[in-house]
C-alpha cells in the first residue's frame, strides 16, 4: 500500500498552482480614490455623490478556506493509505482556483503546503485576513466503514448527534500534534474562543451550511441527515460565519477512491462554488 503524497494528489501540477497568502488583504475595503480636483471639476459639493462612488463595484467578498490537518497531524488515513490532510488541501487548493477565476472573491488559505496549524491559530488567521467567510475542509474517518457521503457542520455547544459529537472530540484534539512550544496561544485568541458567537454570525453559518447541502444535493452523495452541528473549535470565530464541510469519509472505502479522483472532487468544487455565489448574492439582497 503506498501512500499517497500531495504531488500524487495534484496530478503533479502542484508546483503549478499559484497560492496566495496575502493578495487576499490588498484588495479588502479598497474604497476608489477620488481626489479634491475630481470634485472641483465635477462640482459634486451639492450632496449628490460622485459617479465614481456610485458606480463602484462593491470590494469582493474574502474567503478563508482551511484544509484540515497538515504536517505531523495527518488527519484520517484512508483504508487505502491516502491521508485526510492531502485530500483536504488538494481539494482547497482547486476551489481557490476556481474561485478567483470567477474574479468575483478573494481568497485565503490557511495552509497551501504541508504544514501543522494549531486550532486557534486557523481561526486567528480568518480574523487576521477580515474573512467574510471561513470553510474548514475534510475527510475524516468514522468508526462505522459502511458510513458515506458529504456532510456540513455548524458550531453549536449541543452535538446534533452521537456520531458528529465523536466527530468533533477528534478535530478537536488535533491540538494534541502541537509541540510545548506551539501549544499556548496567544490571549486574544482565547477570548475570541471563549466570546458567545454572535447571533448574526450563528444565521449566516446556518445560512451557507444549508446552501452547501442544497447544492450538493443530487449531485453529491449525502450522508444521512447531512446537515449537523457540534462544538467544533476551529468553528468559534466570533464574527465569521463559519462551517466545516466533510467531504466523505477515509473509513469509506467508496468515499476514499472518489475523492483521489480529479474529476470528483472537480464536482465538489463547483458545487462548492455554487453555494458560496448563492450564499453572498442572498446577502448582497438583504436575505440574510
Ligand atoms: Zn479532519
Amino acid at each position: 500500500m503506498t501512500k499517497l503524497t500531495r504531488r500524487h494528489l495534484l496530478g503533479g501540477a502542484a508546483s503549478g498552482v499559484l497560492l496566495a497568502g496575502g493578495d487576499a488583504l490588498a484588495a479588502r475595503h479598497g474604497v476608489p480614490h477620488v481626489s479634491s480636483t475630481h470634485f472641483k471639476k465635477t462640482g459634486l459639493h451639492g450632496g449628490q455623490a460622485p459617479a465614481v462612488l456610485r458606480g463602484a463595484p462593491p470590494p469582493k467578498p474574502i474567503i478563508m478556506l482551511d484544509p484540515g490537518h497538515g504536517g505531523k497531524d495527518p488527519g484520517a488515513i484512508g483504508v487505502s493509505g491516502t491521508y485526510e490532510k492531502h485530500i483536504a488541501v488538494a481539494t482547497a487548493t482547486e476551489l481557490r482556483n476556481l474561485l478567483m477565476a470567477s474574479g468575483q472573491y478573494n481568497v485565503v488559505l490557511s495552509r497551501k503546503d504541508d504544514r501543522f496549524i494549531p486550532l486557534a491559530g486557523r481561526v486567528e488567521l480568518a480574523h487576521r485576513h477580515k474573512a467574510d467567510l471561513f470553510i474548514s475542509m475534510h475527510a475524516d474517518a468514522l468508526h462505522q466503514p459502511d458510513v458515506r457521503g458529504a456532510s456540513v457542520y455548524t458550531l453549536s455547544g449541543n452535538a446534533s448527534d452521537r456520531q458528529t459529537a465523536m466527530l468533533a472530540e477528534t478535530e478537536n484534539s488535533a491540538d494534541r500534534f502541537a509541540g510545548p512550544g506551539m501549544a499556548g496561544v496567544p490571549p486574544d485568541v482565547e477570548a475570541i474562543l471563549d466570546s458567545l458567537v454572535r447571533e448574526e454570525t450563528r444565521r449566516g453559518s446556518a445560512h451557507m451550511a444549508a446552501s452547501v447541502i442544497r447544492s450538493f444535493q443530487n449531485r453529491i452523495q449525502l450522508l444521512h441527515h447531512p446537515s449537523r452541528h457540534a462544538a467544533f473549535r476551529v468553528l468559534k470565530s466570533g464574527d465569521i460565519p463559519s462551517i466545516l464541510v466533510e467531504m466523505g469519509f477515509m473509513s469509506n472505502h467508496l468515499d476514499e477512491q472518489a475523492l483521489r479522483r480529479a474529476t470528483h472532487r472537480a464536482q465538489i468544487t463547483q458545487a462548492m462554488k455554487q453555494a458560496i455565489d448563492s450564499y453572498f448574492l442572498r446577502q448582497r439582497k438583504g436575505m440574510l
